[in-house]
């Protein structure tokens, strides 16, 4: 198939870690690979967002992605990004009246109006997938919440128009039947994990107390940094690693950054907060391995690519049970699942685990192989596919040759 990705603030080239760079880019890029390692045709169209950047490159893994011109060249906050979606979409509308893709696929609602306006004109049949949910987004950020005004209504009318909604967990089903999308026109495919770069053995990062702790993530507050520094306070001898944000040299520029470094000193865990910012793909593994546990609390979670991470690599998971991370980590088999926003409840599950490496060794082994079993990027490129297959029918002769 010819596979339009529209991704519009999320570049798979991307660096991650910072507020609007991780698991969209991660999904694109990874999803892109493997359909077209499986020999599809595979287009990303994502905002220029810089003057030097050439219009079109072809990603080292064989996808090309476009640079669509709309707005300035800049790199802008995505919650700005609303009012070049026109434009975006008559760049997608142009360039496929000439070169039509079989299927376009949608990243987030943005991209999922700039895709509306081009397979209109175009005749292109549409699978979404939100990553986020506004409605989910408003309920727990409340005030602090920058969507557009608007974004609850347009992603309904998205939701209901597409011929596809690929939701990426359970929960998010609930939340589209919601806002009207009918059960039938949802299929449910997780995000995946590097399979390859993710694995039980490889480097380990040296650490400097006798237990670790891991956090990773972008540094923007509903990722609940501030619970497990909070943890911290109760578990003695022990180290939190927070990985994300800006480069180590521009964090202390991070407002984020800021708030948790001054929360930690207050409960007089500064010295025991680690720091690395934004780290590489390439380092991310050796990292996750040094921890005795990974932990995850956020408010919400859409999905939350990181668990798999550290499951893949082998490390037991302490995950908030919210979203995605009630499909990923199994209680008491993966890891161990808290309540949000509960610090004490975290400490004490964290510090049961610090206390048994027998328990830990089980749940990081269960965690290995449930993320070997399911969460391959093929198999989730091939689950995605079967989706797209409902508005895209493989012709008879193709199918009876396979
Ligand atoms: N990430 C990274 N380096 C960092 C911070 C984050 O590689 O410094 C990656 C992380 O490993 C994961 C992604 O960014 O692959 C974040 O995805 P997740 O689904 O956990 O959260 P989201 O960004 O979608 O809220």
């Amino acid at each position: 198939m010819k596979i339009a990705m529209v991704s519009e603030h999320a570049n798979p080239l991307a660096a991650l870690g910072e507020a609007d760079a991780g698991g969209q880019n991660v999904h694109v890029a990874e999803l892109s690979a493997a359909l077209t390692r499986s020999g599809h045709d595979v287009t990303v169209y994502t905002r220029r967002e810089d003057r030097t950047t050439p219009a079109e490159v072809r990603a080292p893994q064989g996808y090309r992605v476009v640079h669509v011109p709309a707005g300035p060249p800049l790199k802008e906050p995505k919650d700005h990004l609303l009012p070049y979606m026109g434009e975006f979409g008559s760049f997608l509308r142009d360039r496929w009246a000439t070169e039509r893709p079989d299927l376009a696929h949608a990243h987030f609602w943005m991209s999922g109006l700039a895709t509306a306006l081009a397979a209109s004109a175009t005749g292109t049949p549409v699978a979404q997938t939100f990553h986020a949910l506004g409605v989910v987004k408003k309920r727990y950020q409340g005030d602090q919440d920058t969507s557009p005004a608007d974004r609850n209504r347009l992603e309904r009318i998205i939701g209901r128009q597409a011929g596809r909604v690929v939701a990426t967990c359970s929960d998010e089903v609930f939340e589209l039947s919601r806002m009207g999308v009918p059960r039938s026109r949802i299929s449910i495919v997780p995000c995946g994990v590097d399979l390859r770069r993710f694995t039980p053995d490889g480097p380990v990062a040296p650490r400097r107390e006798a237990h670790r702790l891991v956090a990773v993530g972008r540094l923007v507050p509903r990722k609940g940094f501030d619970i497990a520094i909070t943890a911290l306070a109760q578990l003695p001898d022990t180290e939190l690693v927070i990985a994300g944000g800006p480069e180590r040299g521009r964090l202390s520029q991070d407002p984020e950054a800021r708030r948790l470094r001054e929360l930690a000193d207050r409960l007089g865990v500064g010295e025991r907060v680690r720091w690395p910012g934004q780290v590489s793909r390439e380092d991310l593994p050796a990292l996750l391995r040094s921890a005795d546990v990974v932990v995850c609390t956020p408010w919400y979670e859409p999905f939350g690519i990181v668990p798999l991470e550290a499951m893949a690599c082998g490390v037991p998971v302490v995950a908030a049970a919210v979203g995605g991370l009630t499909d990923t980590v199994v209680d008491g088999v993966t890891g161990l699942l808290v309540r949000p926003h509960q610090p004490a409840e975290l400490a004490s599950r964290v510090r049961r685990l610090l206390g048994d490496p027998a328990l830990r060794h089980a749940y990081g082994t269960a965690g290995h192989d449930r993320a070997v079993a399911r969460y391959s990027w093929d198999r989730v490129a091939a689950d995605t596919v079967r989706a797209y297959r409902k508005l895209v029918p493989e012709p008879a002769a193709a199918a009876e040759a396979r």
